[in-house]
């Protein structure tokens, strides 16, 4: 009898064990999952542990998904582009290591209709970032504009794109509205507009510069409509919040620790049943 955890520092706050238990429940699978706090450092102590106690599985939030690479058997593709891991799966002895969060944006963009290839503005170029553009590039996208605060890392994110459909572009209203205009969809991977945070976009014109059919989402799902959702929702454009992107990166996480597809739709429909009330 094995189990499944999640970890990281804090950890408590997270919603993983709310969704994953609901979609264990749901395919009728007896694994227990669990939150189990890991301090900045504790990793190899965590692996031989997690060892020896049958964790056949684990999720990695903050402060980890980057500290694993080094101490993982096997990295998938994925995750080593974007350098960073948050699934991981004992197979065979070895520790393998994934990372589901931009594949998990995409299945949300898909599921909700928002996904249509084309430009894609992408404003961040942090960890999550990471993950998006380079799956969104995966994905078909024939243009992702990287809008960064900082420029340096728009650019390094830029390089890490084997297809070359990466570009990185300036954080300003103006940088961002030029690549806005002709575009699909906006994604949000900053953190403006979360709660508890300082930080708020101080201008919407940007949105103005979109077409009226594209899409704009934004990875923040607390609180479940930014000022920028509803900005974008004020000028008829089709929103879409972080929840489902949370929701679809753990359904795939879950294919992972049990090696095989499931229905990803009605198991994104039982952990958002879950949760429902609880954002
Ligand atoms: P991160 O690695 O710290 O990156 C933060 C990004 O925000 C950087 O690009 C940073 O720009 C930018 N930024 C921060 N403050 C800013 C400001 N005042 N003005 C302009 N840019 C600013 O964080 P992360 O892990 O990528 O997370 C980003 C957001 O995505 C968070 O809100 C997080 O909750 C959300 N998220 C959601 C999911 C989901 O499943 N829905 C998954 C992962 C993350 P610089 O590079 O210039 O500092």
């Amino acid at each position: 009898m094995g189990a499944l955890q999640v970890i990281g520092d804090p950890v408590r706050h997270s919603k993983s064990p709310r969704i994953q238990g609901a979609m264990l429940a749901h395919l009728g699978v007896d694994l227990p999952y669990t939150a189990h706090t890991v301090p900045k450092g504790g990793l190899p102590q965590y692996l031989e542990w997690a060892k020896a106690h049958h964790i056949v599985g684990f999720n990695a939030t903050m402060p980890h998904k980057e500290d694993l690479l080094p101490l993982l058997d096997q990295i998938s593709p994925e995750a080593l582009a974007c350098q960073a891991v948050n699934t991981v799966c004992r197979r065979a002895g070895q520790w393998v290591g994934f990372n589901t969060d931009g594949a998990g944006c995409v299945c949300a963009l898909e599921h909700h209709g928002l996904w249509q290839g084309g430009t894609v503005v992408v404003l961040g170029a942090g960890g999550a970032a990471k993950a998006v553009a380079l799956q969104l590039s995966q994905a078909g996208a024939q243009r992702v504009w990287v809008c960064n605060r900082t420029l340096e890392k728009a650019q390094a994110l830029a390089q890490a794109d084997c297809r070359g459909v990466l570009a990185p572009a300036p954080f300003t209203p103006e940088g961002v509205a030029q690549r806005c205009a002709g575009a699909s969809l906006l994604v949000n991977c900053t953190n403006l507009g979360m709660e508890g945070c300082p930080g708020e976009f101080s201008d919407f014109s940007f949105l103005d510069a979109l077409p009226p059919q594209a899409g704009v989402m934004d990875l923040i799902y607390h609180p479940s409509r930014t000022q920028l959702l509803t900005q974008a929702r004020r000028r008829g454009l089709a929103t879409l919040n972080g929840l489902p992107m949370l929701i679809y990166q753990a359904v795939l996480a879950l294919e992972h620790f049990l090696g095989r597809p499931l229905d990803r739709p009605a198991l994104a429909a039982a952990a958002q049943q879950a949760l429902e009330g609880d954002v």
